[in-house]
Protein backbone atom coordinates (compact mmCIF):
# COMPACT_ATOMS: atom_id res chain seq x y z
CA UNK A 1 0.00 0.00 0.00
CA UNK A 2 1.20 3.68 -0.96
CA UNK A 3 -0.18 6.66 -0.10
CA UNK A 4 -2.27 8.87 -2.37
CA UNK A 5 0.34 10.94 -3.27
CA UNK A 6 2.94 8.96 -4.41
CA UNK A 7 0.87 6.48 -6.20
CA UNK A 8 -0.46 9.95 -8.52
CA UNK A 9 3.18 10.74 -9.15
CA UNK A 10 4.18 6.98 -9.86
CA UNK A 11 1.57 6.95 -12.61
CA UNK A 12 2.18 10.26 -14.02
CA UNK A 13 6.13 8.62 -14.04
CA UNK A 14 4.92 6.17 -16.82
CA UNK A 15 3.88 9.27 -19.07
CA UNK A 16 4.28 7.61 -22.92
CA UNK A 17 4.81 9.04 -26.06
CA UNK A 18 2.29 8.37 -28.60
CA UNK A 19 4.12 9.67 -31.65
CA UNK A 20 2.31 11.75 -33.65
CA UNK A 21 -0.12 11.41 -36.98
CA UNK A 22 -2.03 13.75 -39.61
CA UNK A 23 -5.18 14.15 -39.52
CA UNK A 24 -7.59 15.84 -41.70
CA UNK A 25 -8.79 18.95 -40.38
CA UNK A 26 -12.12 17.61 -39.98
CA UNK A 27 -11.34 15.18 -37.75
CA UNK A 28 -8.31 17.39 -35.77
CA UNK A 29 -11.54 19.06 -33.27
CA UNK A 30 -9.88 18.44 -29.81
CA UNK A 31 -6.06 16.82 -30.86
CA UNK A 32 -3.55 18.20 -29.58
CA UNK A 33 -1.11 19.93 -32.37
CA UNK A 34 1.98 17.90 -32.83
CA UNK A 35 3.44 20.80 -34.96
CA UNK A 36 4.08 24.75 -35.17
CA UNK A 37 1.78 26.69 -37.36
CA UNK A 38 2.93 30.06 -38.95
CA UNK A 39 0.83 32.47 -41.01
CA UNK A 40 1.50 31.41 -44.89
CA UNK A 41 0.70 35.36 -46.03
CA UNK A 42 -0.15 38.10 -44.36
CA UNK A 43 -3.46 38.55 -42.02
CA UNK A 44 -4.96 39.94 -43.85
CA UNK A 45 -3.56 39.39 -47.41
CA UNK A 46 -4.76 42.66 -48.39
CA UNK A 47 -5.86 46.08 -47.39
CA UNK A 48 -9.58 44.99 -47.50
CA UNK A 49 -12.67 47.26 -47.39
CA UNK A 50 -14.37 46.85 -44.17
CA UNK A 51 -17.50 48.58 -44.98
CA UNK A 52 -19.76 48.45 -47.79
CA UNK A 53 -19.16 52.31 -49.43
CA UNK A 54 -16.72 54.05 -51.82
CA UNK A 55 -12.95 54.04 -51.73
CA UNK A 56 -11.43 57.76 -51.41
CA UNK A 57 -8.07 59.02 -51.78
CA UNK A 58 -7.83 61.37 -48.26
CA UNK A 59 -5.76 63.80 -50.13
CA UNK A 60 -8.83 64.98 -52.34
CA UNK A 61 -10.51 66.00 -49.43
CA UNK A 62 -7.92 67.76 -48.04
CA UNK A 63 -7.70 69.68 -51.38
CA UNK A 64 -12.04 70.39 -50.70
CA UNK A 65 -13.92 67.89 -52.47
CA UNK A 66 -17.22 66.55 -51.12
CA UNK A 67 -18.14 65.28 -54.39
CA UNK A 68 -16.80 61.89 -56.21
CA UNK A 69 -17.47 60.73 -59.43
CA UNK A 70 -17.92 57.21 -59.55
CA UNK A 71 -15.99 55.42 -61.40
CA UNK A 72 -16.88 51.95 -60.90
CA UNK A 73 -17.76 49.03 -58.22
CA UNK A 74 -14.96 46.87 -56.74
CA UNK A 75 -17.08 43.41 -55.08
CA UNK A 76 -15.31 40.61 -52.69
CA UNK A 77 -13.43 38.77 -54.97
CA UNK A 78 -12.30 40.82 -57.99
CA UNK A 79 -8.58 41.25 -58.61
CA UNK A 80 -7.19 45.18 -57.27
CA UNK A 81 -7.91 47.69 -59.51
CA UNK A 82 -6.16 51.47 -59.07
CA UNK A 83 -8.31 54.67 -59.05
CA UNK A 84 -7.93 56.21 -62.43
CA UNK A 85 -8.13 59.53 -61.21
CA UNK A 86 -7.51 60.56 -57.26
CA UNK A 87 -9.84 62.85 -57.55
CA UNK A 88 -12.99 60.13 -58.15
CA UNK A 89 -13.86 56.89 -56.01
CA UNK A 90 -14.81 53.73 -56.48
CA UNK A 91 -17.91 51.83 -54.70
CA UNK A 92 -16.44 49.40 -52.83
CA UNK A 93 -17.97 46.28 -50.86
CA UNK A 94 -16.88 44.38 -47.25
CA UNK A 95 -14.01 42.07 -48.38
CA UNK A 96 -12.86 43.84 -51.40
CA UNK A 97 -9.41 45.05 -52.44
CA UNK A 98 -8.16 48.63 -51.29
CA UNK A 99 -7.43 50.04 -54.51
CA UNK A 100 -3.78 51.11 -54.08
CA UNK A 101 -3.89 54.96 -54.47
CA UNK A 102 -7.08 54.88 -52.09
CA UNK A 103 -6.66 55.21 -48.42
CA UNK A 104 -9.96 55.26 -46.62
CA UNK A 105 -13.56 54.04 -47.01
CA UNK A 106 -16.81 55.78 -46.48
CA UNK A 107 -19.78 53.79 -45.65
CA UNK A 108 -23.13 54.69 -47.86
CA UNK A 109 -25.08 55.12 -44.38
CA UNK A 110 -22.78 58.42 -44.79
CA UNK A 111 -23.03 59.09 -48.58
CA UNK A 112 -25.58 60.70 -50.98
CA UNK A 113 -25.14 58.93 -54.22
CA UNK A 114 -26.74 60.92 -56.90
CA UNK A 115 -26.42 61.03 -60.88
CA UNK A 116 -22.77 58.94 -61.23
CA UNK A 117 -21.60 60.43 -57.84
CA UNK A 118 -21.03 60.32 -54.31
CA UNK A 119 -21.46 63.23 -51.66
CA UNK A 120 -20.43 63.02 -47.82
CA UNK A 121 -22.72 64.07 -45.51
CA UNK A 122 -20.23 63.01 -42.60
CA UNK A 123 -16.52 63.63 -42.89
CA UNK A 124 -14.51 60.86 -42.37
CA UNK A 125 -11.32 60.37 -40.97
CA UNK A 126 -7.70 59.42 -42.97
CA UNK A 127 -7.52 55.71 -43.10
CA UNK A 128 -10.97 54.67 -41.86
CA UNK A 129 -12.48 51.68 -42.37
CA UNK A 130 -9.79 49.48 -43.68
CA UNK A 131 -8.26 46.39 -42.08
CA UNK A 132 -5.11 46.98 -43.13
CA UNK A 133 -2.68 44.50 -45.23
CA UNK A 134 -0.59 42.19 -41.94
CA UNK A 135 -2.26 44.37 -39.28
CA UNK A 136 -3.11 41.53 -37.79
CA UNK A 137 -0.33 38.76 -38.53
CA UNK A 138 2.29 38.78 -41.16
CA UNK A 139 3.45 35.95 -43.18
CA UNK A 140 6.17 33.74 -41.11
CA UNK A 141 4.60 34.56 -38.22
CA UNK A 142 3.70 31.62 -35.38
CA UNK A 143 -0.12 31.50 -35.15
CA UNK A 144 -0.17 28.38 -33.49
CA UNK A 145 1.80 26.80 -30.88
CA UNK A 146 2.87 23.00 -30.71
CA UNK A 147 0.87 21.43 -28.39
CA UNK A 148 -2.32 23.73 -28.46
CA UNK A 149 -5.41 22.07 -28.11
CA UNK A 150 -7.71 22.05 -31.52
CA UNK A 151 -11.26 23.46 -30.88
CA UNK A 152 -13.33 25.60 -33.35
CA UNK A 153 -11.13 28.49 -32.61
CA UNK A 154 -8.33 26.84 -34.04
CA UNK A 155 -9.58 25.12 -36.74
CA UNK A 156 -10.30 28.44 -38.66
CA UNK A 157 -7.28 29.70 -38.03
CA UNK A 158 -5.67 26.17 -40.04
CA UNK A 159 -7.98 26.67 -42.69
CA UNK A 160 -6.99 30.28 -43.41
CA UNK A 161 -3.32 28.93 -43.17
CA UNK A 162 -4.63 26.58 -45.97
CA UNK A 163 -4.12 23.05 -43.61
CA UNK A 164 -6.11 20.86 -45.35
CA UNK A 165 -4.71 18.20 -42.97
CA UNK A 166 -2.60 19.06 -39.88
CA UNK A 167 0.43 16.69 -37.64
CA UNK A 168 -1.49 16.07 -34.19
CA UNK A 169 -0.30 13.98 -31.89
CA UNK A 170 -1.24 10.32 -31.76
CA UNK A 171 -3.75 8.60 -28.67
CA UNK A 172 -3.35 5.26 -27.43
CA UNK A 173 -4.65 2.12 -28.44
CA UNK A 174 -6.59 1.16 -25.14
CA UNK A 175 -8.41 -1.36 -24.29
CA UNK A 176 -11.10 -1.85 -21.50
CA UNK A 177 -11.53 -5.03 -20.10
CA UNK A 178 -14.22 -6.06 -17.43
CA UNK A 179 -14.16 -8.69 -15.17
CA UNK A 180 -16.93 -11.27 -13.22
CA UNK A 181 -18.73 -14.07 -13.41
CA UNK A 182 -21.60 -12.06 -12.36
CA UNK A 183 -21.91 -9.77 -14.84
CA UNK A 184 -23.91 -10.01 -17.81
CA UNK A 185 -24.76 -7.73 -20.65
CA UNK A 186 -26.77 -4.70 -21.19
CA UNK A 187 -29.10 -6.33 -23.33
CA UNK A 188 -29.78 -9.11 -20.92
CA UNK A 189 -32.25 -9.75 -18.06
CA UNK A 190 -30.27 -10.60 -15.12
CA UNK A 191 -30.71 -13.45 -13.24
CA UNK A 192 -31.26 -12.30 -9.56
CA UNK A 193 -27.76 -13.12 -8.66
CA UNK A 194 -26.51 -11.36 -11.47
CA UNK A 195 -26.02 -7.38 -12.50
CA UNK A 196 -25.69 -5.78 -15.88
CA UNK A 197 -21.99 -4.47 -16.58
CA UNK A 198 -21.81 -0.80 -16.72
CA UNK A 199 -18.29 0.20 -16.06
CA UNK A 200 -16.98 -1.10 -19.75
CA UNK A 201 -19.67 1.25 -20.61
CA UNK A 202 -18.92 3.95 -18.33
CA UNK A 203 -14.83 3.60 -19.46
CA UNK A 204 -16.14 3.38 -23.38
CA UNK A 205 -17.90 6.63 -23.53
CA UNK A 206 -15.52 8.69 -21.55
CA UNK A 207 -12.60 7.67 -23.30
CA UNK A 208 -14.73 7.91 -26.34
CA UNK A 209 -15.20 11.81 -25.69
CA UNK A 210 -11.22 12.27 -25.27
CA UNK A 211 -11.34 10.90 -29.11
CA UNK A 212 -10.06 7.13 -27.87
CA UNK A 213 -12.21 4.31 -29.09
CA UNK A 214 -10.65 1.34 -26.61
CA UNK A 215 -11.17 -2.25 -27.73
CA UNK A 216 -14.06 -3.80 -25.24
CA UNK A 217 -13.66 -7.47 -23.69
CA UNK A 218 -14.98 -9.45 -20.75
CA UNK A 219 -13.12 -11.89 -18.66
CA UNK A 220 -14.60 -14.35 -16.37
CA UNK A 221 -12.95 -14.96 -13.18
CA UNK A 222 -11.16 -18.29 -13.99
CA UNK A 223 -7.50 -17.55 -14.55
CA UNK A 224 -6.13 -19.46 -17.58
CA UNK A 225 -8.52 -17.71 -20.04
CA UNK A 226 -8.00 -14.69 -18.56
CA UNK A 227 -4.25 -14.65 -18.83
CA UNK A 228 -4.68 -15.94 -22.58
CA UNK A 229 -7.00 -13.29 -23.40
CA UNK A 230 -4.58 -10.39 -21.29
CA UNK A 231 -1.55 -11.35 -23.09
CA UNK A 232 -2.96 -11.05 -26.21
CA UNK A 233 -4.52 -8.10 -25.38
CA UNK A 234 -1.27 -6.31 -23.48
CA UNK A 235 0.50 -6.62 -27.14
CA UNK A 236 -1.78 -5.13 -29.11
CA UNK A 237 -2.63 -2.00 -26.79
CA UNK A 238 -0.62 1.16 -25.22
CA UNK A 239 -2.39 1.15 -21.84
CA UNK A 240 -4.96 -1.60 -20.46
CA UNK A 241 -7.90 -0.58 -18.13
CA UNK A 242 -9.40 -3.31 -15.83
CA UNK A 243 -11.86 -3.37 -13.75
CA UNK A 244 -12.94 -5.75 -11.14
CA UNK A 245 -10.55 -8.87 -9.76
CA UNK A 246 -7.78 -6.88 -8.36
CA UNK A 247 -8.85 -7.05 -4.38
CA UNK A 248 -8.51 -9.72 -1.73
CA UNK A 249 -11.22 -11.81 -2.53
CA UNK A 250 -10.57 -15.88 -3.55
CA UNK A 251 -11.45 -14.75 -7.07
CA UNK A 252 -9.72 -11.95 -7.88
CA UNK A 253 -7.21 -13.25 -10.26
CA UNK A 254 -5.60 -10.04 -11.72
CA UNK A 255 -2.46 -9.85 -9.52
CA UNK A 256 -1.13 -12.94 -9.89
CA UNK A 257 -2.11 -13.01 -13.56
CA UNK A 258 -0.58 -9.77 -14.64
CA UNK A 259 2.84 -10.64 -12.28
CA UNK A 260 2.65 -14.25 -14.84
CA UNK A 261 2.61 -12.74 -17.61
CA UNK A 262 5.33 -10.07 -17.22
CA UNK A 263 3.61 -6.97 -16.21
CA UNK A 264 5.93 -5.57 -13.70
CA UNK A 265 4.06 -4.34 -10.59
CA UNK A 266 4.39 -0.88 -9.83
CA UNK A 267 1.96 -0.57 -6.48
CA UNK A 268 -1.24 -2.55 -5.19
CA UNK A 269 -3.37 -0.86 -3.16
CA UNK A 270 -3.80 3.17 -2.30
CA UNK A 271 -4.11 4.81 1.18
CA UNK A 272 -7.58 6.32 -0.58
CA UNK A 273 -11.60 5.36 -0.59
CA UNK A 274 -12.77 4.74 -2.93
CA UNK A 275 -10.84 2.49 -5.33
CA UNK A 276 -8.13 1.24 -2.57
CA UNK A 277 -7.30 -1.62 -4.05
CA UNK A 278 -6.22 0.23 -7.51
CA UNK A 279 -3.24 -2.53 -8.75
CA UNK A 280 -0.59 -0.42 -11.43
CA UNK A 281 1.91 -1.58 -13.51
CA UNK A 282 3.96 -1.88 -17.00
CA UNK A 283 4.46 -4.43 -19.27
CA UNK A 284 8.37 -3.74 -20.19
CA UNK A 285 9.06 -5.70 -23.00
CA UNK A 286 5.57 -3.70 -24.60
CA UNK A 287 5.67 -0.68 -22.71
CA UNK A 288 2.07 -1.29 -22.03
CA UNK A 289 0.48 0.24 -19.07
CA UNK A 290 -1.87 -1.66 -16.73
CA UNK A 291 -5.00 0.22 -15.18
CA UNK A 292 -6.70 -2.39 -12.64
CA UNK A 293 -9.13 -0.69 -11.30
CA UNK A 294 -11.56 -2.21 -8.40
CA UNK A 295 -14.56 -3.28 -9.86
CA UNK A 296 -17.20 -1.17 -7.68
CA UNK A 297 -18.58 1.67 -10.51
CA UNK A 298 -17.69 4.90 -8.01
CA UNK A 299 -13.68 3.28 -7.99
CA UNK A 300 -13.30 2.76 -11.36
CA UNK A 301 -14.76 6.01 -12.16
CA UNK A 302 -12.86 8.01 -9.84
CA UNK A 303 -9.53 6.73 -10.36
CA UNK A 304 -10.23 7.02 -14.15
CA UNK A 305 -10.93 10.63 -13.60
CA UNK A 306 -8.11 11.05 -10.90
CA UNK A 307 -5.56 8.85 -12.47
CA UNK A 308 -6.18 7.94 -16.12
CA UNK A 309 -7.19 11.52 -17.48
CA UNK A 310 -3.92 12.63 -16.54
CA UNK A 311 -1.74 9.85 -17.26
CA UNK A 312 -3.08 10.60 -20.71
CA UNK A 313 -2.56 14.74 -20.38
CA UNK A 314 1.05 13.96 -19.10
CA UNK A 315 1.75 11.80 -22.19
CA UNK A 316 -0.18 14.16 -24.86
CA UNK A 317 2.37 16.98 -23.50
CA UNK A 318 -0.46 18.78 -22.38
CA UNK A 319 -0.74 20.94 -19.29
CA UNK A 320 -2.64 19.40 -16.12
CA UNK A 321 -5.52 21.37 -14.96
CA UNK A 322 -5.10 22.16 -11.10
CA UNK A 323 -8.81 23.40 -10.11
CA UNK A 324 -9.66 24.57 -6.41
CA UNK A 325 -13.01 24.60 -5.12
CA UNK A 326 -14.28 26.55 -1.89
CA UNK A 327 -15.92 23.60 0.56
CA UNK A 328 -20.02 24.87 1.06
CA UNK A 329 -20.04 22.70 4.22
CA UNK A 330 -17.39 21.32 6.80
CA UNK A 331 -15.80 17.79 6.35
CA UNK A 332 -13.71 15.78 8.62
CA UNK A 333 -11.09 13.29 7.19
CA UNK A 334 -9.39 11.03 9.94
CA UNK A 335 -7.39 8.01 9.64
CA UNK A 336 -5.22 7.08 6.94
CA UNK A 337 -7.20 7.21 3.78
CA UNK A 338 -7.32 10.40 1.54
CA UNK A 339 -10.99 10.34 0.60
CA UNK A 340 -12.18 11.09 -2.84
CA UNK A 341 -15.87 12.82 -2.38
CA UNK A 342 -18.48 13.66 -4.89
CA UNK A 343 -19.29 16.83 -4.56
CA UNK A 344 -21.99 18.84 -6.43
CA UNK A 345 -20.70 22.68 -7.84
CA UNK A 346 -22.29 25.34 -7.78
CA UNK A 347 -21.03 28.82 -9.53
CA UNK A 348 -21.08 30.91 -6.45
CA UNK A 349 -20.03 34.80 -7.15
CA UNK A 350 -17.41 34.23 -9.48
CA UNK A 351 -16.32 31.02 -8.22
CA UNK A 352 -16.67 27.27 -8.01
CA UNK A 353 -18.02 25.70 -4.67
CA UNK A 354 -18.56 22.20 -3.56
CA UNK A 355 -21.20 20.78 -1.83
CA UNK A 356 -21.19 16.83 -0.71
CA UNK A 357 -23.43 14.36 -3.11
CA UNK A 358 -25.45 11.88 -0.83
CA UNK A 359 -24.22 8.56 -1.51
CA UNK A 360 -24.58 4.94 -0.59
CA UNK A 361 -20.95 4.18 -0.74
CA UNK A 362 -18.62 2.77 -3.95
CA UNK A 363 -21.14 0.72 -5.49
CA UNK A 364 -23.42 4.14 -5.61
CA UNK A 365 -23.44 4.13 -9.27
CA UNK A 366 -27.05 6.17 -9.22
CA UNK A 367 -25.13 8.86 -7.02
CA UNK A 368 -22.33 9.75 -9.95
CA UNK A 369 -25.85 11.42 -11.60
CA UNK A 370 -25.78 14.12 -9.17
CA UNK A 371 -21.86 14.54 -9.06
CA UNK A 372 -19.93 16.73 -11.02
CA UNK A 373 -16.49 15.62 -9.64
CA UNK A 374 -14.18 14.80 -6.89
CA UNK A 375 -12.54 17.17 -3.71
CA UNK A 376 -9.46 14.94 -3.13
CA UNK A 377 -9.08 15.59 0.60
CA UNK A 378 -5.80 13.89 2.12
CA UNK A 379 -5.89 13.06 6.25
CA UNK A 380 -5.58 15.64 9.15
CA UNK A 381 -5.98 16.60 12.60
CA UNK A 382 -8.36 19.71 11.92
CA UNK A 383 -12.03 19.32 10.52
CA UNK A 384 -11.68 20.82 6.46
CA UNK A 385 -13.83 24.56 7.32
CA UNK A 386 -16.63 26.02 5.03
CA UNK A 387 -15.10 28.27 2.80
CA UNK A 388 -11.69 26.17 2.46
CA UNK A 389 -9.73 25.63 -0.80
CA UNK A 390 -9.42 22.00 -1.63
CA UNK A 391 -8.47 20.30 -4.76
CA UNK A 392 -11.27 19.08 -7.06
CA UNK A 393 -11.48 16.93 -10.46
CA UNK A 394 -14.27 17.16 -12.53
CA UNK A 395 -16.60 14.16 -13.94
CA UNK A 396 -18.19 16.22 -16.54
CA UNK A 397 -18.11 19.52 -18.98
CA UNK A 398 -19.11 22.74 -16.11
CA UNK A 399 -20.29 25.17 -18.60
P1 LIG B 1 -14.55 -6.67 -7.63
O1 LIG B 1 -13.59 -5.51 -7.67
O2 LIG B 1 -14.39 -7.60 -8.78
O3 LIG B 1 -14.48 -7.36 -6.30
O4 LIG B 1 -15.99 -6.06 -7.76
C1 LIG B 1 -16.51 -5.20 -6.77
C2 LIG B 1 -17.96 -4.96 -7.03
O5 LIG B 1 -18.11 -4.24 -8.24
C3 LIG B 1 -18.75 -6.21 -7.18
O6 LIG B 1 -19.99 -6.06 -6.51
C4 LIG B 1 -18.96 -6.35 -8.67
O7 LIG B 1 -20.13 -7.04 -9.01
C5 LIG B 1 -19.00 -4.91 -9.11
N1 LIG B 1 -18.53 -4.79 -10.50
C6 LIG B 1 -17.38 -5.28 -10.97
N2 LIG B 1 -17.26 -5.02 -12.29
C7 LIG B 1 -18.35 -4.31 -12.64
C8 LIG B 1 -18.80 -3.76 -13.86
N3 LIG B 1 -18.08 -3.86 -14.99
N4 LIG B 1 -19.97 -3.11 -13.87
C9 LIG B 1 -20.68 -3.00 -12.71
N5 LIG B 1 -20.30 -3.49 -11.54
C10 LIG B 1 -19.16 -4.16 -11.49
MG1 LIG C 1 -15.06 -9.45 -9.29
Amino acid sequence: MISFKDAYKKVLDLYQDFGHEQVLLESAMDRILAEDIVADRNFPPFNRATKDGIAINYDAIEKGLTTFKIEGVLAAGMPPQPLMDTSNCVEIMTGAVVPDNADTVVMYEHLVIENGSATLTKSPKRGQDIHVCGSDQQKGDLVLKKYSTITASEIGVLAAVGMASVKVRALPKVAIVSTGNELVEVEEIPLPHQIRKSNIHTLYSALFKVGIVPTKLHLPDEKSSMKKALDNTLQKHNAVLLSGGVSKGKFDFLPQVLEELGVEKIFHGVFQRPGKPFWFGIQRETNTVVFSFPGNPVSTFANYNVYFKDWLRRSLGIQIPKIDVILEEAVAVKGDLTMLLRVKIRFNQGHLSASLVKENGSGDLCSLVHTDGFIILEPKMDVYEVGELVPFVPTRDLL
